[in-house]
Order: C-alpha cells, then structure tokens, then sequence
C-alpha cells in the first residue's frame, strides 16, 4: 500500500503492529500459502444498502481493517473515524479462526437455508473490517465451486484478488483509492475531503450515496437527497437493516 507523499497517518502507526501482520497475511495468501482466516461473524440476512438491497445473502465479515484498529480509543486518531462496525476478533455468530479455504466455505455454505443452490443464485457478501486484507483468489475458487456468487465490500485500499463477481468500494476521506473500477460505488456522505464530485468519473456501474449514520443522520440524509436530487448520476441507499431493526 502507498501513502500519499510518503508520510504514514497516524492511525496506521498506532496500530502498526496489527496492520503489518494483516498485510503478511494477505501477501502470504496472494503467493498461496495455506494461512488462516479471522472471521469475525457470519450470518445469514438481507442486504441492507446498495444495488442489492433487499436481496437475501450470507455476510462473512471478515476481521480487522487497515485504517482503524477497531478500538474506540483509536476513533480520533483514525483515518476513518465514522465507523459503525465491529469487526474485532472473532467472538460473534459463527465467528471464529478457519484454518482452511474450505472449513470456511463449508461454515457459508450450512447457513444458506435452502439447499436447492443452482436455482438460488445464493450470494456471500465478504465484508469487514476491510476483507481485502484477507480474501484471496483461491477462497473465492472455493465459494464459486460451493455454487456462491462472490461479493465484496472494500474501502478500496486495497487491490482484490480476481474472480470476485460484485465489487462494491466505499472511499474514505483521507485514505489512497488503488481500487477505481467495479460494479458498485458507495460513497458515505457527507466526508469532508471525499465530495461525490471526486469520484464520478470513475469506472463504476452504479454510484450510490449514503447518508453518514451519526447524530447528525437526518441532516445527513436531507443533504444526500438533495444532492441525488440534483445529480442523477447518484442514487440513494439508505441502511434497510438498520431502519427494519434487522442484523
Ligand atoms: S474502512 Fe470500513 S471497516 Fe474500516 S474503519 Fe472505515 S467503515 Fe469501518
């Protein structure tokens, strides 16, 4: 990963230690090695926000990420400080250390509820924390051969292993995108430092804005309707799981 004029942000170097095995482990998996995998939970749910909103999905997400530690210690030091996930070790549903590609697939593919998988289309989005710093090309081998289609939500930080079927980057402010095409561009809003205007142009299917879930999230949402409103190019996504009390 490059930084932008080669200084290293704050955040990163407070939680170095953890970023640093993270990437180990990501090179490790890129040459194939056989490492393990830190999932943090899987589940089975809809998907609350974007293009595939509404549609049911198993969600692996997959623990830590590269521009927070997690620790809310860390937030104001962070690069992305807006966080609402926790991805933290391996402690929730079906969370846990998978030592193979295939214990993994194994653990997604028991909790898709009906096993008739050809005519489901049935769907694994792998999320985070910052699932890049994990998923590798063989994993995704692994899911497509268990009849999954593979999908990933990634700050765009990171370059994706291949054969990935749906990519979804959501840009933070402050952060270097390496990753500037996919199928889905979701952008938290408003990010000082990171206007829709910057990414527009990219080669993207679908442009998505999402209202920030803070104190401020009726503002917010106003705010990202007005610009839909006035830039078609973007739609609105609003958080469905959150809104139905739903996981
Ligand atoms: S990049 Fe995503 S997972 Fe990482 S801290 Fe930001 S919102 Fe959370």
């Amino acid at each position: 990963m490059c930084f932008a004029h080669g200084i290293i942000p704050l955040a990163l170097r407070t939680s170095l230690h953890s970023f640093l095995a993270s990437i180990i482990k990501f090179e490790s998996h890129n040459k194939g090695l056989t490492l393990s995998y830190l999932v943090k939970e899987i589940f089975y749910s809809i998907q609350g926000e974007g293009f595939y909103s509404g549609r049911p999905a198993i969600f692996c997400r997959f623990s830590g990420c590269n521009l927070w530690s997690g620790k809310e210690a860390d937030r104001e030091k962070a690069v992305c400080r807006f966080c609402d996930t926790d991805f933290v070790g391996c402690d929730r549903l079906e969370g846990g250390l998978f030592k193979t590609k295939k214990e993994l697939a194994q653990k997604i593919e028991k909790l898709w509820p009906d096993k008739n998988i050809k005519s489901d289309r049935p769907l694994v989005v792998c999320t985070g924390g910052e699932p890049l710093l994990q998923l590798d090309a063989g994993l995704v081998s692994v899911l497509h051969e268990n009849g999954f289609e593979v999908a990933v939500e990634t700050n765009g930080t990171i370059l994706p292993p291949p054969g990935i079927d749906w990519i979804c980057v959501s840009p933070k402010a402050g952060a270097q995108l390496l990753l500037s095409s996919g199928q889905e561009l979701k952008l938290v809003f408003p990010q000082s430092g990171a206007e829709p205007e910057k990414y527009a142009m990219l080669d993207f299917q679908h442009f998505f804005l999402q209202p920030m879930d803070s104190p401020d999230r009726e503002i917010n949402t106003r705010l990202a309707l007005e610009y839909v409103l006035s830039h078609p190019q973007w739609r609105l996504s609003l958080q469905t799981h959150k809104i139905l009390g739903i996981k």
